[in-house]
């Protein structure tokens, strides 16, 4: 699924620092865009670079080497890069020896533009070509451009252990897939990410180990489309039908890997995204229902509620099968979260469509969504051969509309809980007030309590829900 679409607007153009390593003598600034998956890759990049000499800092103006991971998926992304991009060279002027690299998607589709015709960076890595960077950076010091894009094969962070000194401390993510296979048409993954491949089922069970044991308390299971899941001994998911007997025999599949995670930590929170609608299983459902450490919720975008779009977009399920699963997840769990992405005129995309998307939303009735108007995506297959024919007006209110009926539901949603007793992981002191903590429960609805004796940060409490506002639980804490 679209891993890309989810973006947090509260952390875009964070710079990531991790602990300093004393005999380390260069620094590295490192700032990132998008979604979940390209703040997991910073990380990985600091860890390998740690290893290299740098450490990292906060301060543009001390950096010996910038490096920026970006976002291809909207253009308001690209134009802020670029922004940065001018600030980082005007920098530039005063340390000379500088150095700047772009990272991740906007990296992969721009790579000669920005090397060759703009001079603007030193360096280009694609997504796929982070253990490359050692070599890169000797010979961008020698003084060459240096460019790599290639999408690799191999697992890109087989051996590498992400460093993640600098986030909550309580939450983690781990990656367990890479690339898609499913050529969505308004998507750029399968071309920046690459074929679909999965990671070693024991090494993401010595990550969620070493994670707890360093006290992260959940974790979320990182994937463009982790219900694709399968580890066959290596190698690409297309070429699974090649396997041996006994390589299918003993295949490891999504559901599997989650059962899998829960056991190994039963007193960790285990979440997951993205889930494509054609590519999540009963299976899967049934195990969330079976382990208390699983998180109900799951994050299922559907992008359109037309059959019509929906095919146009090479989505691989009807209207009708979309609606079944949400039957069948209803029917495991009565009570799992369900939330959307959803984009607003995409090519063709009629009134009529229009309204089925606003039918589909009042069936479902989502807890949240992402929701954007299209916009083009350029080496995307609908860029290729659809026409952005909505017109920009049109698009805006569909989009109005959509957003208008999913806070409708989300309050709805939030109003179904009053009264209920929920777990709540504590992640930190509410935003508005010292006296009260935030965290999330099982559904991943915010919740905000009256701090109590006893209660910290990363510890779980039961939580009454008596009041809620548009976006967030109220209550406080219950003792057992
Ligand atoms: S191609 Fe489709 S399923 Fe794959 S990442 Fe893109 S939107 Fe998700």
């Amino acid at each position: 699924m679209a891993e890309e679409k989810v973006i947090d607007e509260t952390i875009q153009g964070n710079s990531l620092t991790l602990k300093n390593k004393k005999d380390n003598t260069r620094k590295l600034y490192i700032e990132s865009y998008g979604c979940a998956m390209n703040f997991s890759d910073s990380e990985i990049v600091a860890s390998i670079l740690s290893k290299e000499g740098f450490n990292t800092t906060k301060v543009l103006e001390d950096a010996d080497l910038v490096l920026v991971n970006t976002c291809s998926i909207r253009e308001k992304a690209e134009l802020t890069i670029r922004k940065r991009l001018e600030k980082f060279n005007a920098v530039k002027r005063t340390r000379p020896h500088l150095k700047v690299g772009v990272l991740g998607c906007m990296a992969e589709r721009l790579k000669s533009q920005f090397l060759e015709e703009e001079k603007i960076v030193d360096m280009v890595v694609g997504p796929d070509a982070y253990k490359d960077l050692p070599n890169l950076i000797k010979e961008v010091d020698e003084g060459r451009n240096a460019i790599n894009v290639i999408l690799s094969k191999e697992e890109t962070y087989g051996d590498v252990a992400p460093v993640r000194l600098n986030t909550n401390g309580i939450s983690a993510y781990v990656s367990i897939t890479r690339g898609c296979d499913n050529m969505c048409t308004f998507c750029v993954v399968p071309f920046t990410r690459g074929r679909e491949r999965s990671r070693e089922p024991q090494s993401i069970l010595e990550e969620v180990n070493d994670l707890w044991n360093r006290g992260y308390k959940e974790i979320t299971l990182l994937g463009q489309n982790v219900d694709s899941y399968l580890w066959y001994g290596g190698g690409l998911k297309k070429d699974f039908n090649q396997a041996t007997e006994m390589q299918k025999a003993t295949a490891v599949n999504f559901a599997s890997l989650l059962e899998m995670t829960a056991v190994a930590q039963p007193k960790m929170r285990i979440r997951f995204s993205t889930s494509n609608p054609q590519d999540l299983t009963l299976d899967v459902v049934k195990t969330m229902a079976k382990y208390n450490n699983i998180c109900k919720h799951i994050h299922l975008p559907v992008q359109s509620g037309s059959d019509r779009i929906l095919k146009a977009m090479n989505r691989l399920h009807t209207r009708e099968e979309y609606f079944t699963l949400i039957d069948n997840i209803r029917q495991i769990i009565p009570d799992c979260a369900i939330s959307q992405d959803m984009i607003a005129g995409f090519p063709t995309e009629t009134e009529e469509d229009h309204k089925d998307t606003l039918s589909l939303l009042e069936y479902v009735k989502y807890d949240f969504g992402y929701m954007y108007s299209y916009s083009e995506r350029p080496g995307t297959m609908a860029a290729r051969k659809l026409e952005d024919d909505v017109p920009e007006a049109d698009k805006k209110r569909r989009l109005a509309e959509i957003i208008a009926l999913q806070r409708q539901h989300s309050g709805y949603r939030l109003q179904q809980r009053l009264g209920k007793i929920d777990e709540v992981l504590i992640e930190g002191e509410s935003k508005r007030s010292t006296e009260h903590w935030m965290g999330r429960n099982s559904q991943n609805a915010v919740v905000v309590f009256p701090k109590e004796e006893g209660s910290q940060v990363g510890t779980f409490v039961n939580v009454k829900i008596e009041d809620c506002t548009t976006g967030t639980l109220l209550g406080s804490i219950v003792k057992n």
